[in-house]
C-alpha cells in the first residue's frame, strides 16, 4: 500500500470562493478557541501552589482533566448546535483543524517545537476534508462535501486502481489548489539495499556534500531571487499604511514567495534525480535529532530547506526503486570515516578534516558524508572499508560496525 500526493489547480466561481475563504476563518476560529482553553489549562497549572501568578490567571479546578482531541471534539459538537457559522462547515473538516492543533502540541512535546501559537486573520491557509463521497472526480471537476462542484485544471490524468483518501484545499498568492492524496492497496515490494552507496551530509557552507566527493553549493538563482524579495518588500513599506497601493505591492511580495518556492522544490527534484542517477542505496541524516542537538538556531536553519529536500528525495528513491534510509546524525562532523577515531569538534571555519590517528584527509562536509555513508551500511548489514578517494566497498558485519 503507498499513496501519492497529487496536486491541481482550483477554478472555484466567486461564490465558491466566499464558502472557501468564510471556511477558513471558521477553522481559524475553532483553531484559536480550542488553543484558548489548552493554553488556559496549561497556565492554570503552570503556577506553584504556595505562590500566586503576578498575571491574572483563569482559576482552573484541580479534578478537571487536560482538553484533549476527544474533548474538544464533543465541545465541538456542542458549539455547532447554537452557532449557526459552524454548522455551515462540514464537521469532518473542523474535526481536522483540531487534530492539527493536537499536532502541533505533540510536536511540541516530542521535537522540541514552540507553544502553538493563536493564528492571526487571513494565516489559516488550508482546511482538509478526511473523507470524499463516491465518485468525486468527473470531467475535471472534484465534488467537495457540502461546497459542491469545483472545477480544475487537470493538468495530469489520475491513474485508475488509486482511491482518494482525502483533499486538502490550499489557499496560495495565485489561488486555490486541491491537494488530493490517493492511495493504492497494492503491495510494492521492498526495496533492498543494493548497488552503490551514497551517504548525503546537508549544512550551512554547502547545500549538500556526498560521500564520493561531490559538493553542491548553495544555489546560486535563490540569492538572485532573494534580492528581488528584498526590492519588493521594500516597496511594500514605501506605501502608505492601508492604502491599496500597499495591498497591492503585498500581493506581489506573496507570488514572488510563491515562485521562490517552486524554483527550490524543482531543484530539490533535479538534485534528487540527480543522485538516484548514480546510486543504488542513500543514506541520510535523520534530522529530526540532529535538531535537538544543534539548538535554536540550527533548528530553524534545517526546518527551511533540507527537511523538505529529504522528503522530495525519499519519494524520488521510491518511485526510482532506490533504497533510502535515514541514519543517526550525532557528531557526524567529529569522527573520522577513514579508521572511526573520534577527532574531536571541528569549528565552523575548518574546512578540511585531517585525521591525526590515521592520516586521511579530506573536505570536511564530505568526511561527515562518509560518516553517514558508514553508519548507513552499518544499519543494513555491511560493514565498511573506506578508500582515500572515498569510494566505499561494502564488507560483511565484522566487530567494529557494531561500535558505531
Ligand atoms: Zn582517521
Amino acid at each position: 500500500m503507498f499513496t501519492l500526493t497529487y496536486e491541481f489547480k482550483l477554478k472555484p466561481t466567486s461564490s465558491q470562493v466566499a464558502v472557501f475563504e468564510n471556511w477558513l476563518e471558521q477553522c481559524r476560529r475553532v483553531y484559536n478557541y480550542a488553543l484558548a482553553e489548552r493554553k488556559d489549562w496549561f497556565k492554570s497549572r503552570s503556577c506553584q501552589i504556595n505562590a500566586c501568578s503576578l498575571r491574572s490567571e483563569y482559576i482552573i479546578p484541580a479534578e478537571k482533566p487536560r482538553p484533549t482531541y476527544a474533548s474538544q471534539c464533543k465541545g465541538l459538537t456542542q458549539a455547532r448546535a447554537t452557532i449557526p457559522a459552524l454548522f455551515a462547515v462540514q464537521v469532518h473538516v473542523l474535526q481536522q483543524t483540531l487534530k492539527r492543533l493536537e499536532q502541533a502540541f505533540v510536536s511540541m512535546w516530542e521535537q522540541n517545537h514552540g507553544f502553538p501559537r493563536f493564528k492571526k486573520t487571513g494565516t489559516m491557509r488550508s482546511f482538509v476534508f478526511p473523507q470524499m463521497g463516491i465518485n468525486p472526480i468527473k470531467d475535471g471537476a472534484i465534488k467537495l462535501p457540502k461546497i459542491g462542484w469545483v472545477k480544475f485544471r487537470q493538468s495530469r490524468e489520475i491513474p485508475d486502481g488509486a482511491t482518494l483518501k482525502q483533499v486538502r484545499i490550499v489557499r496560495r498568492a495565485s489561488g486555490y489548489y486541491a491537494m488530493l492524496t490517493l492511495q493504492w492497496d497494492v503491495r510494492v515490494p521492498d526495496v533492498m539495499p543494493h548497488g552503490e552507496a551514497i551517504g548525503i551530509d546537508v549544512g550551512i557552507s554547502h547545500f549538500a556534500a556526498v560521500s564520493n566527493g561531490k559538493l553542491f553549493p548553495n544555489p546560486r538563482p535563490f540569492r538572485k531571487l532573494e534580492r528581488k524579495l528584498k526590492l519588493l518588500q521594500r516597496s511594500v513599506s514605501r506605501k502608505l499604511l492601508r492604502s491599496n497601493n500597499r495591498k497591492k505591492a503585498q500581493v506581489r511580495v506573496s507570488k514572488f514567495h510563491e515562485q521562490i518556492a517552486n524554483t527550490r522544490k524543482n531543484y530539490y527534484w533535479l538534485l534528487a534525480h540527480n543522485l538516484c542517477d548514480w546510486a543504488g542505496m542513500i543514506f541520510v541524516e535523520d534530522l529530526s535529532l540532529k535538531g535537538l542537538a544543534r539548538g535554536f538556531l540550527g533548528k530553524h536553519c534545517l526546518d527551511a530547506g533540507w527537511g523538505q529536500f529529504f522528503q522530495v528525495l525519499e519519494q524520488c528513491c521510491l518511485k526510482r526503486g532506490v533504497f533510502f534510509l535515514r541514519v543517526d546524525s550525532k557528531k557526524t562532523s567529529q569522527i573520522c570515516p577513514n579508521c572511526l577515531t573520534q577527532t574531536g569538534k571541528k569549528e565552523l571555519s575548518e574546512r578540511v578534516h585531517s585525521c591525526l590517528h590515521c592520516g586521511y584527509t579530506t573536505d570536511r562536509d564530505v568526511a561527515a558524508a562518509q560518516v553517514v555513508l558508514v553508519r548507513g551500511l552499518a544499519a543494513v548489514g555491511h560493514t565498511v572499508k573506506m578508500l582515500s578517494e572515498g569510494k566505499a566497498v561494502a564488507l560483511p558485519v565484522t566487530k567494529e560496525s557494531s561500535c558505531l
